[in-house]
Order: C-alpha cells, then sequence, then structure tokens
C-alpha cells in the first residue's frame, strides 16, 4: 500500500544518500582526472539536500521522486544537475500508479531516454549512459523478456552498470568536459557512470531487505 511504497522510497533516497557521501572523495578522484575535480561534492550535496527535503514528504511516489528531481536540479548544478534531476523529474511521471515492476520498466526507460535526448551522447561517449544503458536494458529484459522478479533483475542491472563502468576506462571521452582532454581521457574511469553505478547498487541493497 501507499505508506509501505513511500517507507521504501524514503529508505532508498537515504541509502543512496549515504552512500554519496562516503563516495564523496573516490567521485571527486575520478574527476579530478578528466574533469574539474567536483563530481563528489556535486553528488553528495544534492542528494543530502534530497534526503532532508524527502524526510517532509508523504505525497505518493511519483511526488516524491519529482521532488528529488527537482531539488537535484536547483542544488547541483554542471553536467550532472540536470542530467540526474531534470531525467528523474521527466522519469516521475511514469510512477503515477505507485512503483511495481511495469511501473518500475517504464521509469528506468523514461529516465535513460532523457538522459540521452538532454546529454545527446552516445553509448561510447564515455558518460554515464555507458553504465545506464546496459543497466537498463538488462532491467527491461529481465521483467519483461524472461519474467524474472524485479530483485533479480535489479541485480543484473547492477552486474551490467558495473561492466559499463569498465567500459568506460579505455574510451576517449567525446562529452562533458572530459571531451576537452580528447587522448588523455583514455585509461580514466568516467565519475559520472560510477555515481550511476552506485545509485544503482544502493537501489539493490534496499530492495534486498
Ligand atoms: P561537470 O562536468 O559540469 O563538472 P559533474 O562533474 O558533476 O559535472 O559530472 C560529470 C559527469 O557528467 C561525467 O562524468 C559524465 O558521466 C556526465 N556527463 C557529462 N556530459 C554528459 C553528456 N553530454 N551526456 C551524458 N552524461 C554526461
Ligand atoms: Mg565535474
Ligand atoms: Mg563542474
Amino acid at each position: 500500500d501507499d505508506d509501505i511504497q513511500r517507507e521504501a522510497v524514503h529508505a532508498a533516497i537515504e541509502a543512496v544518500a549515504d552512500r554519496l557521501v562516503a563516495e564523496k572523495a573516490y567521485l571527486t578522484d575520478l574527476d579530478s582526472a578528466i574533469g574539474d575535480a567536483d563530481h563528489g561534492a556535486n553528488m553528495s550535496r544534492g542528494f543530502t539536500k534530497v534526503a532532508d527535503k524527502v524526510e517532509e514528504l508523504d505525497g505518493d511516489v511519483g511526488e516524491i521522486v519529482k521532488t528529488v528531481g527537482v531539488t537535484l536540479v536547483s542544488e547541483v548544478g554542471g553536467a550532472s544537475g540536470p542530467l540526474y534531476g531534470g531525467s528523474i523529474m521527466h522519469a516521475s511521471q511514469e510512477l503515477g500508479d505507485g512503483l511495481t515492476s511495469e511501473t518500475s520498466v517504464a521509469f528506468a526507460e523514461a529516465y535513460l531516454d532523457k538522459v540521452q535526448d538532454r546529454g545527446n551522447a552516445e553509448v561510447g561517449a564515455k558518460t554515464m549512459v555507458d553504465a545506464l544503458t546496459p543497466a537498463v536494458h538488462s532491467y527491461k529484459k529481465a521483467i519483461e523478456v524472461d519474467d524474472l522478479p524485479p530483485l533479480t533483475a535489479l541485480a543484473k542491472a547492477v552486474d551490467a552498470a558495473e561492466r559499463g563502468v569498465q567500459f568506460t576506462v579505455p574510451l576517449r571521452a567525446r562529452k562533458g568536459r572530459a571531451s576537452y582532454l580528447d587522448w588523455r581521457s583514455v585509461g580514466h574511469q568516467d565519475p559520472g557512470a560510477t555515481s550511476t553505478l552506485f545509485i544503482l547498487e544502493e537501489l539493490l541493497a534496499v530492495a534486498e531487505e
């Protein structure tokens, strides 16, 4: 019912915020190699604000998730704020009927579409899209084709995202700040792909509880 879903979303947001705060230095290191060394600060500040904000909210799941997006857009500048925040805002429309395996697939697809639409990055451009795309495809296939439970599907998404993060290492960046480095970006792991993986790992951890 509604209360249980709201509790689950609150728990997920808190877990994500805690993880991103814990990984702040690591994400900053990654971004200092191929960017401007702020991805850790951006993500930890953004999600800490989100966690504070949603604590007071008692709307339905779609409204709570929409607030997550709105808050990220207003708190996090740069490339990642509008990409994460705007896409979460957009995808939250898919949660009108609450959180089910169907609406979760619709949310994931809408989120990916919006990230690609806004950032205009293909797979292989060395961005968050490289972790997100295989994760969303694996999740959708696991649910719609293989008829697996959402938890198993989410575990597959995490595995796919993990491979996506590794896949970014040898790539030459074609989008975002890292692209200014051109060939010098080769050999470094993309920060945004990494934060995407951390978020998915936390969603899985909360779903497993
Ligand atoms: P900024 O680069 O503005 O400092 P962040 O450091 O917070 O913003 O985020 C950097 C991350 O944003 C990159 O590691 C990459 O994953 C992601 N990113 C940058 N540009 C794009 C884009 N056009 N499409 C998708 N993701 C992008
Ligand atoms: Mg940066
Ligand atoms: Mg920046």
